[in-house]
């Protein structure tokens, strides 16, 4: 890993919309809805939604940037995982063992 070099992160792609998986990764425990942040005046979309951002701030849950970190940290940590049965598309999600992480 080169320090020096600040990579824009790469976005594994997604089969399944965010806003399908989010209801599911809220439950699981696995994401935790954030407060909306004030919101772009300039932005498009005055009637947009996220439901990561609690029903917040001008742009659609699928636009959602700060929530495709937090999915991409899932897929980098291998708590969430896709995968094809025929030609559907499933996924699965592994819940972290908060017992097992002791500090
Ligand atoms: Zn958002």
């Amino acid at each position: 890993m080169d320090k020096k070099v600040k990579k824009k992160r790469e976005f594994d792609p997604l089969p399944i919309l965010p806003s399908r998986l989010l209801p599911e990764l809220i439950a699981s425990k696995l994401i935790t809805p954030m407060p909306p942040k004030p919101a772009n005046p300039q932005a498009p979309g005055p009637n947009a939604r996220c439901e990561y951002h609690i029903g917040g701030i001008r742009h659609w849950t699928n636009d959602c940037y700060h929530l495709r970190h937090r999915i991409q940290d899932l897929l980098d940590h291998q708590l969430l995982s896709f995968y094809l049965r025929g030609r559907d598309v499933y996924y699965a999600l592994k819940n972290p063992c908060p017992s097992l992480q002791d500090e």
